[in-house]
């Protein structure tokens, strides 16, 4: 069933387990997610992302992640993730995405809390659920987990949350995204201090590369949602080069199920087993 964010995170942070935002840029991709979820009975939250855009275009993907969305049997979030532009965030909301990330925390801290404030009204008129950012997680491979003064603060948080309205918040406490170049090391007491001021789920971005002992040490203190997309690339090729033998239709499958491994991987790793 199409679910919003809060019909799955709330339940997440109640009881010390993270839903996995599971990013899909065609059918074989959300597939895998939505078989591995169902196959677990976990919540899911499928969508794409403005970056992965060139890779799959929105107004075709949408209407396919929905309708599987519709159809499953488990609580599914179609979420549309880092929405850099108002008009891309609109034409998802529109296209019936039942949840939005709008991202402004790469530019001026005004303009992000005017921007989300702005995308949060029209999002709430819909029945739409919103992520926002504050303090930024930036590049893996420009070292960017690494700078201190990108990571969220516990006052900023809260400033952040109260003026905007957010649904979900994702915080920067020593992640970046894609492939890390060197162990990243995690801000543990940040998430505390920022988990116990605040209500709303936080979100951990940049999960993939991080050990199982990170995401247990994350979501047990305190992380609802976790974004999880460079693992199920790589898990996708890697099955691509072993099987190159094969033809087209069973590589395919073959991918399709190596990413559906990565996916169950995950979903029990974040404990959202058994909670659909
Ligand atoms: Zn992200």
């Amino acid at each position: 069933m199409l679910v919003n964010l809060n019909a799955v995170l709330k339940d997440a942070q109640r009881n010390n387990y993270a839903v996995g935002l599971f990013n899909t840029t065609d059918t074989d991709m959300l597939e895998a997610v939505i078989s591995a979820a169902e196959e677990l009975r976990s919540p899911v939250i499928i969508g794409t992302a403005e970056v992965l855009l060139p890779y799959g275009e929105l107004a075709l993907i949408a209407p396919s992640v929905i309708e599987a969305a519709k159809r499953a049997t488990v609580p599914v979030v179609v979420h549309y993730d880092h929405g850099l532009t108002f008009d891309r965030c609109i034409e998802a909301m529109k296209l019936g995405f039942s949840s939005i990330m709008f991202d402004g925390s790469a530019g001026d801290v005004e303009e992000n809390l005017k921007n989300t404030r702005e995308i949060v009204k029209i999002a709430h008129s819909m029945g739409i659920t919103v992520e926002g950012e504050i303090g930024h997680v930036g590049e893996a491979a420009s070292g960017d987990n690494e700078l201190g003064d990108m990571y969220t603060t516990k006052e900023e948080a809260i400033a952040f949350v109260e003026d905007t309205g957010v649904d979900a918040l994702a915080i920067a406490i020593g992640t970046a995204h894609g492939a890390y170049k060197s162990k990243p090391r995690l801000d543990i007491e940040r998430l505390k201090a920022i988990r116990e001021a605040l209500d709303t789920p936080l979100v951990l971005h940049g999960g993939s590369g991080l050990s199982d002992d990170d995401f247990r040490n994350t979501v047990k203190n305190g992380i609802a949602k976790i974004n999880i997309f460079t693992d199920l690339c790589v898990a996708g090729r890697n099955a691509v080069l072993e099987n190159s033998e094969l033809d087209y239709l069973n590589l395919r499958n073959k991918k399709v199920e190596a990413i559906k491994e990565a996916v169950k991987k995950k979903i029990l790793l974040f404990g959202s087993n058994g909670r659909a």
